[in-house]
């Protein structure tokens, strides 16, 4: 199919995702592939969203369009365009399978934030390179890369207080313990485990209803998440 005049003066953008589209029927418009019309509104949805999106947000968003579909026929979708190079599926650390736009040539790297959950892409060449030399010098050949950055996100830190139950930190923080609460009991085990007030103390681990543990002086210590959440934390200042 070829590119109507009219899309030379719309956003680059959209006239990627037109050439995309294009591309995909001509692959696909003679081989047979069952529910093609259907996957055609799905390849629109999906190329209009800059998000990363698992397959049940893009069946949300398509019903929000009007196009309500089988789950199947989107899943089936996702997989034909995750099979021919026009998405890209990721995994990042909280398992979910979120699916993105791939489109040819063109590569970017992902922050995670483990606050709010936003994604934010980026790119930078110093760090490309860098990654296929550091593998030179192994004697490896780099093919590919992937490069997940897990923080907090700009906005998460502004809002963030600066004082939180240990319960609440992330994986990875670095905090000062600053005051212990709930009573004598706890205060004690507490005590006992080793751990006192202006302690600094890393996360290693932390689950929603698990244990957290820490590391303090080269140690590791497993707190159980009730009393994790009688010990208040104060976080360092970012970066410092
Ligand atoms: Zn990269
Ligand atoms: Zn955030
Ligand atoms: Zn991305």
């Amino acid at each position: 199919m070829l590119m109507k005049d009219k899309d030379n003066c719309k956003s680059p953008m959209t006239r990627l995702h037109a050439r995309e589209k294009a591309h995909f029927r001509r692959l696909f418009e003679n081989e047979g592939v069952s529910d093609f019309d259907d996957i055609l509104k799905v390849l629109d949805v999906f190329l209009e969203t800059e998000e990363h999106i698992t397959s049940s947000q893009l069946i949300e968003l398509l019903k929000s369009r009007g196009t309500e579909l089988e789950p199947s026929v989107v899943r089936n979708a996702l997989r034909l365009f995750t099979n021919f190079g026009f998405a890209k599926k990721l995994r990042f650390e909280d398992g979910k399978i979120r699916y993105e736009h791939c489109h040819l040539g063109e590569h970017h790297d992902h922050m995670i934030c483990k606050k709010c959950g936003r994604i934010i892409e980026f790119r930078d060449d110093k760090l490309e390179s860098i990654q296929a030399e550091v593998a030179a010098s192994y004697g490896f050949h780099m093919l590919w890369h992937r490069m997940e950055i897990y923080g907090i996100c700009s906005g998460c830190l502004k809002n963030r207080a600066r004082i939180m139950p240990l319960s609440r930190a992330k994986k990875g923080e670095r905090l000062i313990i600053e005051e212990f609460t709930g009573g004598t009991n706890a205060r004690m085990r507490i005590l006992s485990m080793g751990l006192k007030t202006g302690d600094a103390v890393e996360i290693i681990t932390s689950s929603p209803r698990g244990q957290v543990v820490v590391m303090s002086k080269k140690r590791r210590y497993a707190i159980g998440r009730g009393l994790a959440e009688k010990i208040l934390v104060k976080s360092q200042e970012p970066f410092s």
